[in-house]
């Protein structure tokens, strides 16, 4: 597999050879501030004791602290977190967000944990990250196979280590102890107000354009039930496992899929079990290659690569995972003039509706829904008509456009700070 932080310095490569970037901006934008790498003991259940290996990247606070998302996966590594750390540094520079980029992980499959493990895991890597951690300082969320319960152990550990209650250490949280209720579907919501946007442009309706989606876990189910909801043919939805294919007439519904994988654990054998529905099984390869209009990779990094981009039939991917097209494959993509709209636009809801929950927590004040609603719509149109721009100054695509913008506005800030 592709080293995910190569992938992140060849886009940024490629942005700053774009606008000629001040090359101590650039200096500074190649490596993280800080790496954070403990060991985190934790007695099991049969009283035996394991120790995990959990990371935190602050990876650049120049427009503000640090922000991102903990992963709890027995794949991650510091290759990988360094670069969803920068992803995060460029996308909160998107969406224009006060914020710096970080990004944690902890290796571990958290299936195999008891919930009272899990509890021990999440509070042991506060207390061993506590100084680094901080309402002003860096300000962790959920990412994959963390949720509102575990960012919930969390921000009780912090207040408990600080002596306060500080919810804003934590974003992601549960409604009860200053969670938002739109948090869980942020990130499906801000990539689906961005596929609106462009349906609307191309002046075509749902109903005749057909999606498939790559991984069923938040962000694909959630976006998946948005585009049913408003009509779009969804042709294709795949997890870890395998995948379930409509190549005649009958769409797939969300919802039934989703009740399905909640009692087998997997989509897997779906089209077995219903035969009557003429569903095809398929792979994640067969997925990603099908007919379809919006093609959505939800799960994990390097999906698409030189390998497979040639076969993509797709007009639109939309990234609502992190790092899902290689670099490689954007240069084939934009050869076939598939338009990639960008993880670090795609799926920046997620961290929009963050900065919410921060703002509101640190002031003690509660927004309305439709507040919430109305401001993540905003923001996510504000940033695509900026991307929209920046392409079209530059002659470029959307993701180097993102760059663009984002390595200007960190630059800035560096700029302002005295830093370069
Ligand atoms: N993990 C999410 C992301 O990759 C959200 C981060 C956050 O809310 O801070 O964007």
């Amino acid at each position: 597999m592709k080293n995910p932080f190569e992938n992140a310095m060849t886009q940024l490569k490629k942005a700053v050879k774009i606008i000629d970037l001040d090359e101590s901006v650039f200096v500074l934008l190649r490596q993280p501030q800080q790496i954070h790498e403990v060991s985190i003991p934790v007695k099991m259940d049969n009283s035996s004791l394991k120790t995990f290996r959990g990371y935190r990247v602050q990876y650049n606070n120049a427009r503000g602290p640090y922000k991102g998302g903990i992963r709890f996966h027995p794949q991650v590594d510091i290759e990988e977190v360094k670069a969803l750390s920068f992803w995060m540094a460029i996308k909160c520079a998107v969406v224009n967000l006060p914020y710096g980029g970080g990004k944690g992980g902890v290796e571990v499959n958290p299936q195999e944990l008891s919930e009272s493990e899990l509890e021990k895991l999440a509070r042991g890597y506060v207390e061993k990250m506590y100084r680094q951690l901080g309402p002003d300082r860096d300000i962790p969320a959920p990412d994959v196979y963390t949720n509102p319960k575990i960012m919930g152990w969390m921000m009780d550990e912090y207040s408990q280590l600080a002596g306060k209650v500080a919810k804003g250490s934590f974003t992601g949280k549960a409604v009860e102890i200053g969670g938002i209720k739109a948090r869980e579907s942020a990130t499906a919501k801000g990539g689906f107000i961005l596929l609106e946007k462009m349906r609307e442009d191309l002046g075509k309706n749902a109903s005749e354009m057909k999606v498939a989606i790559q991984g069923f876990g938040n962000a694909g189910y959630i976006f998946a039930n948005f585009a049913y909801e408003a009509g779009y043919q969804i042709v294709g939805i795949s997890d870890s496992r395998g995948a379930v294919l409509s190549k005649n007439s009958e769409l797939i519904n969300p919802q039934e899929l989703f009740d399905y994988k909640r009692k087998k654990g997997s989509i897997e054998n779906f089209c077995e079990d219903y035969k009557d529905k003429n569903f095809i099984a398929g792979s994640n390869e067969d997925l990603l290659t099908m007919e379809c209009d919006i093609l959505v990779p939800a799960a994990i990094e390097n999906q698409i690569t030189e390998d497979n981009a040639d076969g993509v039939k797709a007009e639109i991917i939309l990234e609502l995972a992190n790092g899902p097209v290689t670099p490689e494959a954007d240069d084939i993509l934009s050869k076939k003039n598939i338009t990639v709209v960008p993880d670090v636009l795609a799926n920046a809801g997620g961290v929009t509706v963050s900065y919410f929950e921060w703002v509101q927590n640190l002031q003690n004040f509660v927004w309305s829904d439709e507040e919430n609603d109305e401001r993540l719509r905003s923001i996510m149109i504000g940033a695509y008509d900026d991307v929209l721009v920046c392409a079209e100054k530059y002659e470029t695509n959307y993701r180097e456009a993102c760059f663009v913008l984002a390595v200007e506005r960190i630059g800035e800030a560096m700029k302002g700070r005295g830093w370069v």
